[in-house]
């Protein structure tokens, strides 16, 4: 379990790096504006994905992939980011760099294959029984907890909910009541239950709750009317490589004793994309094929590479956006020299696309817009200075060192970055290119 928190939170911060860019920016002819959706310049690059969209969309891209070639920092991931928001607002964007499908933990064919699924969404529909209103009353039966007598929990409690037709009370259990406790649901608050798994939703506070604490617009939500115990319809979308989990667990007889193996066994998947067929067939779902963003493809080998091949015929294979920033180089695994390190056989099901430097002008504009983004201000000279640092150094450096300058800003109780936080944050915080000079220096001293 701990290793599915990490993973979520590690794709959650690096798409955050991109949460300014809301889609291409490119008008009804599929023309790129200068600034639009988050995204600067890079045009050419922009109006290709444009047409990529279209292609996806027509279902005219299937058995075939993306490269993305330009050097580092030019905005291969940004775009890639962009084609998946113009595709749909819940389909799921995993990023991966090559050598990440290198580990002990499991073979590198399962590595991708899991990335790959990970890539796929199931949108499930579900209709479930649930209890829905305003928590007018709430009443615990408190008692001693049996291994800390100090503290008291509840044992039980007398619910009772309202919507604008109906009220109804409930005496609850100590599972369900507990759970009330932890979350702090009280009087006031509208909230959820479904009645089958007893798991509690908090949808927000009442009209009523928002005189009592002066609470935003934002957390107010209206009491539900009818019924308190309805039928409820569920969206929720799960990726593939989730569901393989979910089974895998469920399978094992080990899986009480050792947490599940990292690796899949097939047959579970085999079960997984039966699943899911029976339930599009029944309309109970959907399938939605979302990104698999490869970063550094020349570190793939022969071997993932031509599983590669095989997994985009598969009609449960996401759009695959590979990134690379070499010209020509040895395919790992052979002595075959080819663009990109790629093998002939893919490049062919590959559509280019070719992104540049940006200007001065470009730089600048994206710092200001990131800066937007995370709320902070900056005075003219910082602005100038990040991007300086931008145009020598790397667009991501400068990018980076807005969040340390805004925290040396608010040191000075200022809500604008000047020019000496900017300085100080530049002189503290190294970028790549001085990180790993500075290695090599001291490798060298210790050496010699
Ligand atoms: P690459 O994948 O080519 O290395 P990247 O997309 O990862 O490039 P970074 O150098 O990491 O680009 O970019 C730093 C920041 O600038 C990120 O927040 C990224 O979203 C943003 N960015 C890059 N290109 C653009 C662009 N054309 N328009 C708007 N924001 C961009």
């Amino acid at each position: 379990m701990a290793g599915e928190i990490r993973e979520i939170t590690q794709t959650f911060e690096r798409i955050s790096a991109h949460s300014h860019i809301r889609g291409l920016g490119l008008d009804e002819n599929l023309r790129a504006k200068d600034v639009a959706d988050g995204l600067v310049g890079q045009k050419r690059a922009r109006e290709a994905a444009g047409v990529i969209v279209r292609l996806i969309k027509s279902g005219k891209m299937a058995g075939r992939g993306i490269l993305m070639a330009g050097p580092p920092g030019t905005g291969k991931t940004a775009i890639a980011v962009a084609i998946s928001k113009e595709l749909g607002k819940d389909i799921p964007f995993v990023q991966v760099s090559a050598s990440e499908f290198y580990s002990a933990e499991m073979k590198k064919t399962e590595a991708l294959i899991q990335a790959m699924r990970k890539a796929i969404g199931v949108r499930i529909r579900e209709t479930r029984t649930v209890l829905e209103g305003e928590v007018v009353g709430l009443d615990y039966n408190m008692v001693p907890n049996p291994y800390n007598p100090t503290q008291k929990i509840p044992e039980s409690a007398t619910l009772t909910l309202a919507t604008k037709d109906e009220k109804r009370t409930f005496s609850v259990g100590g599972r369900l009541a507990m759970q009330f406790f932890t979350q702090g649901i009280e009087v006031g608050d509208v909230i959820v239950i479904d009645k089958e798994t007893g798991r509690i939703g908090k949808l927000g506070r009442s009209e009523k709750a928002k005189k009592k604490y002066d609470l935003g617009d934002d957390e107010v939500v209206p009491v539900p009317s009818g019924k308190v115990e309805k039928e409820k319809e569920f969206t929720y979308v799960v990726t593939l490589h989730d569901l393989d989990e979910a089974n895998a667990r469920r399978t094992s007889i080990f899986s009480l004793f050792s947490p599940p193996s990292r690796e899949i066994d097939n047959e579970v998947r085999e079960a997984v994309d039966e699943q899911v067929k029976r339930l599009v067939e029944e309309g109970r779902a959907e399938l939605v094929p979302g990104v698999l963003f490869i970063d550094e493809t020349h570190l793939m080998d022969i071997e993932l590479f031509a599983f590669m091949n095989r997994a985009m015929e598969s009609e449960m294979a996401p759009i695959i956006i590979l990134a690379s920033n070499r010209g020509f180089s040895r395919i790992r695994g052979t002595d075959i020299v080819a663009p990109h390190g790629i093998p002939l056989d893919l490049l062919d099901r590959l559509l280019i696309i070719t992104t540049e430097p940006y200007s001065r002008e470009e730089i600048k504009t994206i710092i200001e817009i990131r800066a937007a983004e995370s709320g902070i201000m900056l005075s003219n000279e910082a602005m100038e200075k990040l991007t300086d640092i931008g145009e020598k150094t790397s667009l991501r450096y400068a990018v980076q060192l807005l969040a340390p300058a805004y925290e040396f800003a608010k040191m000075r109780n200022s809500g604008k970055v000047e020019l000496e936080d900017v300085e100080r944050a530049a002189s503290i915080f190294a970028d790549v290119s001085q990180s790993s000079a500075y290695l090599k220096k001291w490798e060298e001293k210790m050496l010699g």
